[in-house]
């Protein structure tokens, strides 16, 4: 089994990886689609907002009108293009949130305070989530009948709750939970850069040992995914790459030991 993460941000490419899954039997395909939604918010009038914590980080609001976008953008229309993607490739496909299920249980994250005016703030109403069990017999249960899971955000807590999950962390916990062979990150880059604007910079292998140096290169989003590239080191995934969308054959490559490969 494999699992492939596919990128949600501009310059992904999404053919060549279906191409590539749909020639596969057993895989899992987890997306996320930030893109998606922040193009929703502006087509309904509300884009995306942000927050500043004490400690100066940016974060992106997760209200209950963001929740609705959320859904409307991962169930509603990338995970049903991924899947009829699939479908149009021969391929059998079944898309599932984390809500169908119950395949995500998270745990909402508590605690996150903003700066307002000078003031700080405790955000009540925020639905931020950290993934902490997969359902991997439903899973395997659906690759087992020759099915292909299309998994996505958002997540549901013990209690019941809708609550967005990173997509990275997603695919990592999923890989685990399945002891997959391999878990491929592909992104709109060719993997972990030295320089981020140089695509020749690419460093190839990671050895834990140098983890700490290599998400010190990190910016952004791309953080996300180094840390769910080590959990899933950490949890006895055996391969593991952060790759691009971009190539021809990109999930072959990838596999093959392109991109950056995590050991
Ligand atoms: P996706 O939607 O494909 O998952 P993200 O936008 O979440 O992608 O993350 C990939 C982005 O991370 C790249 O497009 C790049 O702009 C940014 N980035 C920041 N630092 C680095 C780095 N050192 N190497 C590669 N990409 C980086």
């Amino acid at each position: 089994m494999i699992v492939v993460k596919i990128g949600g941000a501009v310059g992904n490419g999404s053919a060549t990886v279906l191409d590539d899954l749909a020639a596969r039997r057993d895989y899992v395909l987890v997306h996320g689609g930030s893109e998606e939604i922040d193009r929703l918010g502006v087509a309904l009038g509300r884009p995306p907002m942000h927050y500043t914590s004490p400690s100066g980080v940016v974060s992106r609001r997760c209200d209950a009108g963001e929740m609705e976008k959320v859904v409307l953008a991962l169930s509603g229309k990338v995970q049903t293009e991924l899947v009829a993607g699939l479908g149009a490739r021969g391929s059998r496909a079944v898309g599932l949130s984390g809500v169908d299920g119950r395949l995500l249980l998270a745990r909402r994250k508590t605690g996150a305070r903003a700066v307002i005016d000078g003031k700080v703030l405790h955000l009540t109403d925020d639905f931020a989530g950290t993934v902490e069990r997969v359902d991997g017999e439903l899973l395997r249960g659906l690759v087992g009948l020759g099915i292909a899971p299309v998994v996505g955000p958002p997540a549901l807590t013990a209690d019941g709750l809708i609550v967005n999950v990173d997509a990275d962390a997603v695919a990592s916990a999923v890989a685990v939970t399945l002891r997959a062979e391999a878990l491929v990150l592909l992104t709109n880059v060719p993997g972990l850069l030295r320089d981020p604007g140089d695509p020749a910079s690419l460093i190839a292998r990671v050895p834990s040992s140098e983890f700490s140096a290599a998400l010190a290169l990190a910016g952004g989003r791309m953080k996300k995914k180094l840390l769910a590239a080590r959990d899933a080191v950490a949890g006895g995934v055996p391969r593991v790459a952060i790759a691009s969308s971009r190539s021809e054959r990109p999930v072959e490559r990838a596999l093959a030991g392109e991109g950056t490969v995590f050991t």
